[in-house]
């Protein structure tokens, strides 16, 4: 057997410009990767690489060629275990340029199999955990409308980006037009611990879900501070990035989130989900602005997870993939009436 790659950028513009505690974004690069087996099936994987991270799409195309090499030697789209380890000795860092590689390749293998990537693991489609729809930060009376459209098109979890000097303006705007919505805030590491304490005191009056990572990543024993004096469970994404950091949080929150183009690919996600687990941690998958080329593969890790944040698309004015029908925020891994991730032209 042998197999054929290659890999292209796509540009995906935002239905609204995006902003976090940190910053701004109106367009977004993913680089999208093809693998093609003798007998021309095509797995097909996204790079949705974060500037906080380290990478952008040209850090993305720089490493490729050396990670798409490894695929053509080992020539075996099946032996996953070593076409990711050797990807791992060959570029350590990286992750979403190794995780779009992981994507293409599971996609490959699945649909050799004709089979959809959830079943291809035996997972209880029935399972799978809603996806939240986030809110950036922005004007109040643009928060109001972002929220009235977000209920309108039927997301019953809003995730609320905060970190700002009116969260508790934001909040009780989105609380007051979302009356029902489960609602979780993420302040994008924006507060000291004994601020964050204040903050999350007031902003637990609009009944919230818990709030993810109030203070910095390299902050770990603040994070255990917030959480011991907190009404609200709190939740670690910056301070989550690989399998190493999850023991590293154990204990000092309740939750760990964890995104593919965090941790490199789909296995090693799967192992960061049943270490959480073993660590007596809460997991919750989320993601960058992506293309649903790499969102529909985490939708299948969707009936492993207490809480899915897997939006990226659904953030996107024109993504070009089709991917795993999420009506509502619903991720409809039954209905899927295709083999591999699911994701195809739209
Ligand atoms: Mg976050």
């Amino acid at each position: 057997m042998s197999l054929a790659t290659d890999f292209e950028r796509v540009s995906l513009e935002l239905e609204n410009a995006f902003t976090i505690a940190r910053g701004t974004q109106e367009t977004v690069e993913n680089v999208v990767v093809h693998v093609r087996d003798d007998d021309g099936t095509v797995g097909v994987g996204a790079a949705a690489p974060s500037a906080h991270y380290g990478e952008t799409a040209a850090t993305v195309e720089a490493v490729l060629p050396e990670l798409l090499a490894v695929v053509e030697d080992v020539g075996d789209p099946h032996r996953l275990d070593r076409i990711e380890r050797r990807m791992r000795e060959t570029v350590e860092r990286n992750p979403a340029a190794r995780c779009a590689v992981s994507i293409a390749l599971h996609d490959l293998v699945c649909k050799r199999l004709d089979v959809p990537l959830y079943r291809y693991w035996g997972l209880d489609p029935e399972a799978a955990v809603s996806t939240s729809y986030t809110i950036g930060i922005d004007t109040t009376e643009r928060v109001a409308e972002k929220t009235e459209t977000a209920v309108e098109r039927g997301y019953s979890t809003l995730k609320v980006k905060v970190g700002t000097d009116r969260d508790e303006e934001i909040v009780s705007t989105v609380r007051e037009r979302a009356p029902d919505a489960t609602i979780r805030v993420d302040a994008n590491e924006a507060w000291t611990p004994r601020e964050a304490v204040r903050k999350i005191d007031a902003l637990a009056a609009y009944d919230l879900e818990f709030v993810e990572q109030p203070v910095p990543a390299g902050d770990p024993d603040g994070l255990e501070f917030v959480r011991n004096r907190s009404a609200l469970p709190i939740a670690a994404d910056e301070s989550c990035v690989t399998l190493e950091d999850v023991p590293q949080i154990a204990g000092r929150v309740d939750v760990a989130n964890l995104k593919l183009m965090k941790c490199g690919g789909l296995r090693e996600a799967t192992r960061m989900i049943h270490a959480a687990r073993a660590h007596g941690l809460e997991v919750m998958l989320g993601c960058m602005v992506e293309t649903n080329v790499a969102i529909a593969a985490a939708a299948h890790l969707a009936p492993l997870l207490d809480y899915a944040d897997l939006d990226g698309s659904l953030l996107v004015a024109d993504d070009p993939y089709d991917g795993v029908p999420m009506p509502a925020g619903e991720i409809d891994l039954e209905s899927l009436d295709r083999p591999g991730t699911g994701a195809r032209h739209a």
